[in-house]
């Protein structure tokens, strides 16, 4: 297989599908360019490779062409990491002129992929009540025209680069279909690089024990995941408003809490699995519940399988968190996904923040620790705990989609 080290990208253009959907401000500044700031390693490198580039992503969910999502406003900043003049390609499917007139070191930047209903395959602007072969039709027609769109974009480059791990597990045009044009000539970038090898250290190659600590608000979100691991790890450990369906369905009261009462005997048929693998979910323990979803609430510590009505959990206790660390303290290999408490409100921050300096200590002594899921990256980051740990995962969903076990497109159809 390729990779961008090994291929030889003298004179030739290079496409490349990255993930430039940052968020903008009402006066479309960027307000976070880390997704700019991880794709440039890529593009510096075919360029000092002797290649050009034809950059292509998405920005928004845009219903077809809108200022408010056009990748002109990330021009500036691709300009400043990369030290080198973007052009501009007004309409995605009319590059072919500018494209044709690439040197070596140009760049060319095509606008948002989306402003087409073709990226994404599915039909736009079908009235409500449809009928089921009116939906039908559209279906067929847009993929019909996704055809000739995904057959544009590969004209204009002789190899192509998937560097979006967070689109990753969409087969989208620009995301998987694309790839087939170049059988010989595409590879990953270095953000997906990185992101399989880490999740694959994890699931494929941990040393041991492995520990997993999930949490987070709906069990419903993570029972797949929840399920592959039960299949991988040492240690689950289960946080979170999620522990909430599971006591309510050893017979606990929860008061309150969050608590998904259609996922019982998902909840039950979780804990059987666990407890035929022997793995102790540590479910019971002592929570911070407050008397109603705000900072400043009034609080107390109780056993969370006998909360009173009235309070709800919204922290993981000091003893908890003691009984974690010393878990943690003996895994070598720690994979965390999701907020411990409502971590939004710093009063029931202290678990969820305790874990990520938990996990960073645990990197200093030699294990390899990941975090992914939006929300423990940000907890992780706010501590200044980022550079801290062995790795953070950026993709969201696809991440979530690899640790359940399933093939991404996006990585699927590099490797086949
Ligand atoms: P998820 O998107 O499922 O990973 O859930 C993230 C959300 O879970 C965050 O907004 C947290 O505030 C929330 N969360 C964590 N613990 C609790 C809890 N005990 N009760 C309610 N929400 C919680």
């Amino acid at each position: 297989m390729n990779t961008i080290d090994t291929y030889d990208f003298a004179g030739k253009k290079a496409i490349v599908r990255v993930d430039f959907n940052v968020p903008l401000n009402e006066n479309f500044e960027i307000t976070d360019d880390t997704r700019i700031r991880a794709a440039i390693p890529t593009l510096k490198k075919v360029l000092e490779k002797g290649g050009s580039l034809i950059i292509m992503s998405h920005l928004g969910r845009p219903k077809g062409p809108a200022e408010k999502f056009s990748l002109k406003h990330v021009i500036a900043r691709i300009e400043k990491y990369l030290g080198v003049k973007v052009q501009f390609a007004e309409d995605c499917q009319k590059a072919d002129a500018q494209a044709a007139a690439l040197k070596p070191g140009e760049v060319l930047l095509l606008e948002n992929l989306r402003f087409y209903a073709e990226e994404e395959g599915k039909p736009r602007g079908l009235a409500e009540d449809a009928s089921d072969d009116e939906k039908k039709a559209a279906k067929a027609a847009v993929k019909e025209s996704q055809k000739g769109f995904v057959a544009k974009l590969a004209s204009y480059a002789d190899c192509y680069i998937n560097d979006a791990f967070g689109t990753a597990h969409r087969a989208h045009a620009s995301t998987a279909l694309i790839a087939k044009y170049f059988p010989n000539d595409k590879m990953f970038g270095y953000v997906m690089e990185g992101e399989i090898k880490a999740i694959d250290t994890v699931l494929n190659n941990p040393k041991r024990p492995l520990t997993a600590i999930l949490g987070g608000a709906k069990v419903s979100s993570k029972i797949g995941i929840i399920e592959n691991l039960l299949d991988k790890v040492d240690n689950l450990i289960i946080g979170g408003g999620m522990v909430y369906t599971f006591i309510k369905a050893m017979g606990g009261k929860v008061g309150n809490s969050i608590c998904e009462d259609d996922q019982i005997d998902t909840a039950k048929a979780i804990m059987a699995k666990a407890e035929a693998k022997g793995i102790d979910l540590m479910l019971r323990r002592n929570v911070v519940v407050a008397d109603n979803f705000s900072n400043d609430a009034n609080t107390q510590v109780v056993s969370n399988f006998d909360i009173p009505d009235g309070w709800e959990a919204m922290d993981a206790s000091s003893e908890s968190i003691a009984k974690w660390s010393k878990v943690i303290d003996n895994s070598n290999t720690i994979l965390w996904n999701g907020p411990l408490g409502v971590f939004e409100m710093p009063n029931f921050a202290k678990s969820t923040n305790a874990m990520a300096e938990l996990l960073a200590k645990a990197t200093e002594r030699g294990a390899y620790t990941l975090v992914g899921g939006g929300d423990s990256v940000a907890a992780v980051t706010q501590m200044g705990y980022a550079d801290k740990v062995s790795y953070v995962s950026t993709g969201g969903g696809a991440m979530l989609e690899y640790l359940e076990g399933i093939e991404l497109p996006g990585i699927k159809a590099i490797r086949e």
